[in-house]
């Protein structure tokens, strides 16, 4: 089981964040808060931003989350505005953090209309700037989208320059009840990315996911699914197996908000309402047996139909294409 907490919010707001991170952030739980629940809940994913936590990054302790591989994706706010920054950053080599990941959308105005935030790009590069001083290995990740396509090449030069290494670029995946509906219509077509050249911009496939974009189209993404409809690229890991014995299904994703509230993430479907965090997990848990199963779950590959052009969407896997017409459907029925 997966424990994600809305310990401090998010600076920006997104609009493909798919789990619903945005604005205003603030102390949402307190140090002690999230070290009593992961006595209870076990080890905590911090959601979000967590350097604009006020005890970042002691909150990536062992008595309050999980192993961080000495990973960090951020949107370097925290980093970039924090006075102390330096001191920050030097605990967090001492907790063992090597890597950032940063994501950007765009250059400067684009990735600013996209985040939400004016600023949010200055932050990146200030973040970048600081953590590569201070001796980590930072990472660019780059999301193309139809409005920001003309300026990729551009910020990938930006990017070598600024991490001394290649950025990777990608698209974001679909899941059902995020803002990643309204994402949809930025979502580029092979079509889109071939006049810029995005397919031979990085040659390496393990960093440019469109290396081999004819084989991300909902087109071929649906032709494997009709061969295999039982395939598991096809679900998230997230997304529970079967609705009977949930609880017994190993990577549930449960999530606890700044309300205090706990919600099951299974991402075929919106998240779902399990109670109040102080009625405890056990009587939390025990309401994952009766679950009823989430609307459109067992669509199969031959009830999809794409409205003219909608063959040549891209998405990165085939949960994606799948959580995609779940959407659809549930808006078109209302569920
Ligand atoms: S910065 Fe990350 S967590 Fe915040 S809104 Fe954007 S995608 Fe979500």
């Amino acid at each position: 089981m997966y424990m994600d907490i809305d310990a401090c919010g998010c600076s920006n707001t997104c609009r493909h964040c798919s789990p619903d991170g945005h604005s205003p952030g603030g102390e949402f739980y307190s140090l002690s808060e999230l070290r009593a629940i992961k006595q209870q809940w076990g080890p905590l994913t911090i959601r979000f931003e967590p350097t604009i936590h006020p005890h970042f990054p002691e909150i990536y302790a062992p008595d309050i989350a999980g192993e961080h591989g000495g990973w960090l994706v951020t949107n370097g706010c925290g980093l970039a505005q924090r006075d102390d920054a330096d001191q920050v950053m030097q605990k967090m080599q001492w907790m063992g953090f090597h890597t950032l990941a940063f994501t950007l959308h765009g250059p400067r105005q684009h990735h600013d209309w996209f985040t939400r935030r004016p600023g949010s790009f200055e932050s990146i590069l200030q973040a970048t700037r600081r953590a590569r001083k201070a001796g980590f290995i930072t990472h660019w990740q780059i999301f193309v989208d139809r409005k920001g396509i003309g300026d990729i090449a551009k910020l990938v030069d930006l990017a070598l320059s600024e991490c001394g290494e290649l950025p990777s670029l990608s698209v974001p995946y679909h899941r059902v009840g995020g803002r990643l509906w309204r994402y949809e219509a930025l979502r580029p077509t092979l079509g889109d990315i071939k006049p810029y050249g995005l397919s031979e911009l990085i040659k390496d496939p393990k960093k440019n996911i469109f290396t081999n974009a004819i084989a991300l189209t909902n087109r071929a993404w649906l032709e494997k699914w009709r061969q295999d409809p039982d395939s598991g690229e096809f679900k998230h890991p997230y997304e529970p197996r079967t609705w009977s014995d949930l609880a017994d299904y190993d990577f549930l994703s449960l999530r606890i908000t700044r309300h205090r509230k706990v919600f099951l993430d299974p991402m075929c479907s919106p998240i779902i309402y399990l109670g109040n965090l102080s009625e405890g997990k056990e009587i939390i848990v025990g309401r994952l047996e009766v679950l009823p199963k989430p609307a459109h779950v067992e669509l199969q590959p031959q009830e999809l139909e794409f409205s003219p052009g909608e063959e040549e969407h891209l998405h990165p896997s085939g949960f994606s294409l799948r959580y995609k017409e779940i959407s659809k459907k549930r808006l078109t029925s209302c569920v």
